[in-house]
């Protein structure tokens, strides 16, 4: 505990009874409360996958989290993620601590005004966003894995912020937490083609797409610039990039503070972000 600090303009990280954690400069400016949490604190919930002790561990990390950060477990909601690019609202007040539950199956993104509501979803590497409209009110947090980022979940994101709450797009800050980085984001042929055929549209497939050399089998190796990918998805759909706040922190770079599947493995923890009106 207490390795090292990853504070930078964009993020602070705190450690509060036991828990380490990054808030967004930002946010915490806005009084939005929220929190990326770190390494050793983990948050795998997944029914069938994780064991019944994994499982308690998890919802107990959960319920001293959301103490830690002053919002109520009672009222989170964590969609399933199940690398889609399905958004959801949340439109009424859960009366328990509602994870992966069937209201907001393959969802993996969730937003809503309602007051006391906390959106919860969990990482390791994928890309998490927190949006946040602080006109009308209204939050999100969506998860973008490479899968997610290419079916475009961020504009579905700002979308249903608009659609189901008449947010303006210019008003909306977002959030980005740490996740695999270019750096470390190694691709074959076949995520490579998808990425140029989803987004050969946009001119930029040269900032996005880096070719590193070939590997020991011969093929090709490239390097995807997700979080790119996702500012310039944001901006399609005029967010603007001075409210697009990136803490710029690779997972697996900072293996040794933050969950990360390509550091750790299979068995990985997950870290979550949290945010709440
Ligand atoms: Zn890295």
């Amino acid at each position: 505990m207490g390795l090292r600090d990853l504070s930078n303009e964009v993020v602070i990280h705190k450690r509060e009874n036991g828990f380490e954690f990054l808030q967004f400069r930002k946010l915490l400016e806005l009084g939005v409360k929220h929190a990326y949490s770190l390494k050793p604190h983990f948050f795998n919930t997944r029914p069938g996958v994780v064991s019944s002790e994994t499982y308690s561990a998890a919802v107990d990390n959960y319920a001293r989290f959301c103490n830690v950060i002053g919002v109520d477990v009672n009222k989170l909601v964590k969609p399933n993620q199940t690398h889609t690019n399905c958004v959801k609202i949340v439109d009424n007040l859960p009366g328990k601590m509602s994870i992966e539950e069937d209201m907001f199956k393959d969802v993996d993104g969730l937003v809503t005004n309602i007051e006391g509501v906390s959106l919860a979803s969990v990482n390791a590497d994928c890309i998490l966003l927190l949006f946040y409209d602080p006109v009308k009110r209204v939050i999100g947090n969506v998860h973008s894995g490479w899968r997610g980022t290419f079916a475009k979940i961020a504009a579905n994101g700002v979308n249903k912020m608009v659609q189901s709450y008449g947010c303006n797009p210019e008003d909306i800050i977002v959030c980005i937490c740490p996740s695999i980085r270019k750096c470390h984001f190694e691709v074959k042929e076949d995520v490579k083609k998808l990425c140029e055929d989803t987004f050969g549209y946009t001119n930029r497939l040269n900032d996005f797409i880096e070719y590193i050399g070939k590997d020991i089998d011969g093929t090709g190796k490239w390097r995807i610039d997700t979080v790119l990918v996702t500012k310039v998805l944001l901006q399609e759909c005029e967010i603007k990039e001075n409210n697009i706040y990136d803490c710029g922190i690779c997972s697996v770079c900072n293996k040794d503070i933050i969950h990360s599947y390509r550091g750790d493995g299979k068995d990985a923890g997950r870290g979550t972000a949290i945010i709440s009106l």
